[in-house]
């Protein structure tokens, strides 16, 4: 996939610490992208820092799936990299301006909030919208980079439909874990979980609905070492006792990961409100945090749904939140600091 870079975009400035922002985005998936998308449109000029590596690539997960057929809009389908190009040309359309970087750290309190970025510029804004997005965990495993998105997944609700009448291994033991393999069950015709203990964690009410479809069987006290593959696509899995050490081979067509997404909030560990797996906690039904000024948006606030639609439509509710709250009188600078020059080009 190749994106534009900020020397190639259509307007907007080139040194983003040249004067202080109406907004600035961090992320450049569907959240932040839609949040820059409302946020040019309502003439504030949006900087959006697309990230590089902290917290997934440039684009943001969906660059990791290839079809993408649950996005409203594209009756044919769509991959992910180009529904993510198409939300990026329309953003830099309408003026946004893109800083292709991470940010290393945030200063949220002060006035106007701060942001370093790894190349160790200071950008400086009087509103913040928060689109970092949550990240898959993962089982690190031979096989599992190589096949991701090649029958290796993490969302039930997005991939399922690929594997009719197939069989795939849920690895994990919660509700999630749980919800996942019934839902798969629409589609594949078994579904084996795959659960490390001898007992499962998920709620007494998902394990009762799990244990009664026929369509899945379990297998307790064992984990997937390793997951393989034929021409790109996944073939089998190589499961071990837990207890005995023990390794056997089982054909599946596909694996999903069921063990949890870690949110990409760090940099703001100890400045905003998290809940107790690191989400963001926004004010619903708006996106605002608990500090003035600062919005959070997708994935990042997000541990039910998950989903691109989802985030690009909390990415507008931030960006309007943003408009509002500025045109309220928010985020009126005390005083100008004095910002480090910026010592090279973008
Ligand atoms: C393999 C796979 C397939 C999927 N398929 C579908 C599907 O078919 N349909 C669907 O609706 N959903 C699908 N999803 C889910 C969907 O991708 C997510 O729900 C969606 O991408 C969340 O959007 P977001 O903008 O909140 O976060 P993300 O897409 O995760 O984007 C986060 C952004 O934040 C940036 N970032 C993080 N930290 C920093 C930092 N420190 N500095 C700068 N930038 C930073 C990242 O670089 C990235 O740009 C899939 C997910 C995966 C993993």
């Amino acid at each position: 996939m190749s994106f534009v870079t900020v020397s190639d975009a259509p307007s907007g400035e080139v040194d983003p610490t040249a004067r202080t922002h109406d907004v600035v985005i961090i992320g450049s998936g569907p959240a932040g992208l839609t949040a820059a998308v409302y946020a040019a449109r309502a003439n504030l000029e949006p900087l959006l820092v697309e990230g590089v590596v902290d917290g997934g690539p440039t684009g943001g997960q969906l660059t990791l799936t290839t079809d993408v057929e649950n996005y409203p809009g594209f009756p044919d389908g769509i991959t992910g990299p180009e529904l993510i190009q198409n939300m990026r040309d329309q953003a830099a359309r309408f003026g946004t301006t893109f800083v292709t970087e991470d940010v290393t750290s945030t200063d949220l309190t002060a006035n106007p909030i701060q942001l370093q970025t790894a190349s160790g510029k200071t950008i400086l804004t009087r509103s913040l919208i928060i689109a970092t997005g949550a990240k898959p965990r993962r089982l690190e495993i031979p096989g599992e980079d190589e096949l991701w998105g090649g029958g290796v997944s993490a969302c039930a609700t997005c991939d399922g439909f690929f594997f009719r009448d197939r069989h795939v291994v849920v690895v994990g033991g919660g509700d999630t874990a749980m919800e996942e393999a019934t839902f798969l069950t629409k589609f594949a015709s078994k579904v084996t979980v795959v659960h490390r203990r001898d007992q499962l964690r998920a709620s007494a009410i998902m394990q009762e609905r799990a244990f009664k479809n026929d369509q899945i069987e379990f297998v307790f006290d064992a984990t997937v070492t390793e997951i393989h593959g034929e021409q790109g696509l996944v073939s089998g899995v190589t499961l071990q006792d837990t207890k005995t050490g023990e390794t056997r081979e089982l054909a599946t067509d596909g694996v999903f990961l069921a063990i949890g997404h870690i949110p990409n909030t760090w940099l703001f560990e100890g400045q905003l409100e998290r809940d107790e797996e690191g989400y963001l906690i926004v004010d619903e039904p708006s996106t605002a945090t608990d500090l003035p000024g600062v919005f959070a948006c997708g994935d990042v606030i997000d541990h039910v749904y998950r989903q691109a639609v989802t985030a690009a439509g909390t990415g507008s509710k931030a960006a309007i939140d943003a408009e509002r709250w500025l045109a309220g009188g928010g985020g009126q600078v005390a005083s100008e600091p004095q910002t480090t020059p910026a010592t090279a080009d973008l």
